[in-house]
């Protein structure tokens, strides 16, 4: 893992960048966002995503290479860039438990959002950026019928027997409301001109 600035967050999303959109064009779709937590300790990372990102919002990166494929969303990996929150080990839809995403963490992955997007040329919205919690609901119609039971391995979304939740909501937002808060912050940003 090697701890990253945000601008070099950015030369390193300009490098990779025809890459993406090559794997991303030969299955007819634009580049995606995955957003996850890891369910596991702050400052415990995993070279399975991309970026991670830590309780007080560091970003690190797991490869200069972010068109590598990487296991971090089912059926997904390819043109694909997999970010990570490292917290909310043991938590579950009752309790967040002693490591719940930070707000710090969720200002960070939006901003990370933000440099990712502008520096791939992205639309920020449910089409482009998702959350493990909407991609295993299958919310952008990406693969018919995996979001029921044509998910072989029996891992669904909060629709359905919510095994992958990443996201779904945290600790001040309602939940299925996650999304769209870290995308709306993501859009802010960018009109910032974080990028
Ligand atoms: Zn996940």
């Amino acid at each position: 893992m090697r701890k990253v600035t945000l601008m070099e967050l950015r030369e390193l999303a300009l490098q990779s960048k025809n890459n993406l959109w090559d794997k991303a064009r030969a299955l007819d779709r634009d580049v995606k966002l995955y957003l996850h937590w890891t369910a596991g300790h702050y400052g415990q990372f995993f070279d399975s995503y991309h970026i991670n990102i830590d309780a007080d919002g560091s970003v690190y990166v797991s490869a200069n290479d972010l068109a590598a494929a990487k296991s971090h969303t089912y059926r997904r990996n390819s043109g694909a860039i997999g970010i990570s929150l490292a917290c909310a080990y043991n938590a579950t839809t009752n309790n967040f438990g002693l490591e719940p995403p930070t707000p710090a963490q969720i200002e960070a992955a939006a901003q990370v959002v933000a440099v990712l997007a502008a520096a791939l040329d992205l639309t920020i919205d449910l089409q482009r950026v998702m959350t493990h919690a909407e991609a295993a609901d299958n919310k952008d119609g990406l693969n018919p019928g995996y979001g029921a039971n044509g998910y072989p391995d029996g891992r669904h979304g909060p629709e359905h027997s919510c095994e992958r939740w990443d996201l779904w909501f945290f600790p001040g937002v309602a939940p299925g409301e996650g999304g769209n808060v870290i995308r709306g912050k993501a859009n802010w940003y960018r009109n910032q001109g974080v990028s």
